[in-house]
């Protein structure tokens, strides 16, 4: 077992730090070129997709409803994709429209229509006052960078493990009605891997908010992401929301990015019957419809939604180990040193690494030396800019697993060197 290095004397940290110093420099001399900054599926992965290329003939390229998803039309998206997207995120087809290949952009898109007509229980156009939305951090750094780009403020709140710090959102939402909107990732957290709990959902549901035209921006992007046999169960924001009297309040996203292809999958967003009635009209001006043909494909490849769950099983196979070896070196070369926190978890797409206050830009910097790529420190936190310089999202699906177990052994070195040298000073 090792010994807690915040009890060590000077000049034992000082003859660990010398170690280390070694340890990082016979790495440096490697020249390695490791990447662990995005998450993205790996090769394995896309491969797994492949049927998709051959799930279409040119004798069968209608949808079930009878439309030719060559041609124009169905603003919407097809019967069969929004059936698909009923079963994974268990709301009525009705209250779905399925876009094109990003739900970034479904995002992107639905805060600039608020921004630009308002939105249903809202009496203006957001942009009419200085609109502000609550942050939850560590979060996902697009979310911010929409936020940043279109001129809205951040208030940062913690996430915590059982969803976003919810005491401080309902006294937040509840005093000040330029309060728009809530980032939400529900389910697997980018990057803290949390799942909110029916308690939290709750709450987000039903709080009072000053704004009566107040969003929950509900980024479900690791709808059906587990890495192992038991899944994480969410429960269902738009009922909560519809029970609490806030039929309105909670806007849904999805995509098959990382189910199929996560440059050319399906995107979908799910609401109200109001909300989806007031996208749609807005809708109509941008698109005269989304590519239907890729979203047949999609619906011809999985099916079902078990076929889907099904392909899910098999893309977990690819990234569970990934994860194991992740979790593993860090608990073996940092475990009981008190100088780190990291998550394990059990679906979606990163790990997080909290470092003693103050290291994680020079754990960063120190990686890169050492030719590995990490997510720039801060890069978790509305401006970049992490209060606590801490937190580092590591991202393991890309490389292949030997890179990245060998990405894990600089990291933990380089926590080690940042931590002693830190405790040092
Ligand atoms: N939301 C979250 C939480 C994500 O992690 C990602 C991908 N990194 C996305 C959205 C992007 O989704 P899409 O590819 O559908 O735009």
């Amino acid at each position: 077992a090792m010994s807690d290095l915040r009890k060590l004397a000077a000049e034992e940290l000082r003859s660990r730090r010398d170690e280390l110093r070694v340890q990082h420099e016979e790495f440096r001399k490697r020249g390695l070129k490791l990447d662990m900054t995005r998450g993205k599926p790996a090769p394995a992965q896309l491969d797994l997709a492949r049927g998709l290329l051959d799930s279409l003939d040119a004798d069968h390229i209608k949808s079930q409803d009878g439309t030719d998803v060559r041609n124009y039309g169905g603003l919407d998206g097809i019967s069969e994709m929004k059936r698909l997207f009923s079963e994974i995120l268990g709301v009525p087809t009705a209250q779905i429209v399925v876009g094109g290949n990003s739900s970034l952009q479904m995002m992107h898109d639905t805060v600039v229509r608020a921004l630009m007509h308002g939105v249903p229980d809202g009496d203006a156009p957001w942009l009419r006052t200085q609109p502000k939305f609550i942050c939850p951090a560590p979060g996902y750094d697009r979310h911010f960078s929409i936020c940043q780009h279109l001129g809205i403020d951040m208030l940062v709140v913690d996430q915590h493990q059982d969803g976003p710090d919810v005491d401080s959102i309902e006294r937040l939402v509840a005093a000040d009605p330029s309060i728009k909107g809530l980032w939400c990732v529900p389910k697997y957290s980018n990057p803290t891997g949390v799942t909110c709990s029916v308690e939290v959902v709750e709450r987000l549901a039903s709080m009072k908010s000053a704004a009566p035209d107040f969003r929950l921006f509900w980024d479900n992007a690791y709808a059906v992401h587990d890495l192992y046999e038991s899944g994480d169960e969410l429960s269902d924001i738009l009922s909560a929301c519809e029970r609490a009297g806030h039929p309105n309040r909670a806007v849904v996203f999805a995509s098959t990015s990382k189910m199929s292809f996560a440059g050319a999958g399906v995107a979908a967003m799910a609401s109200s019957l109001a909300n989806v009635a007031d996208a749609k009209k807005h809708l109509s001006f941008q698109t005269i419809g989304p590519d239907k043909l890729n979203q047949l494909r999609h619906a011809r490849f999985f099916g079902t939604g078990d076929g889907l769950r099904a392909h899910m099983r098999k893309l977990a196979e690819v990234i569970r180990p990934k994860f194991d070896i992740v979790t593993r070196i860090l608990d073996r070369e940092l475990g009981g040193k008190e100088i780190a926190q990291w998550t394990k978890p059990r679906g979606g797409y990163f790990v997080s690494l909290d470092t003693l206050d103050g290291c994680a830009s020079a754990v960063v910097r120190m990686a890169d030396q050492a030719g590995v790529k990490l997510t720039p420190a801060g890069a978790t936190f509305p401006y970049g800019k992490d209060p606590r310089d801490r937190n580092i999202r590591i991202a393991p699906t890309f490389p292949p697993l030997e890179q990245v177990k060998l990405a894990m052994q600089v990291l933990a070195v380089c926590v080690e060197l940042a931590s002693v040298e830190r405790l040092l000073q």
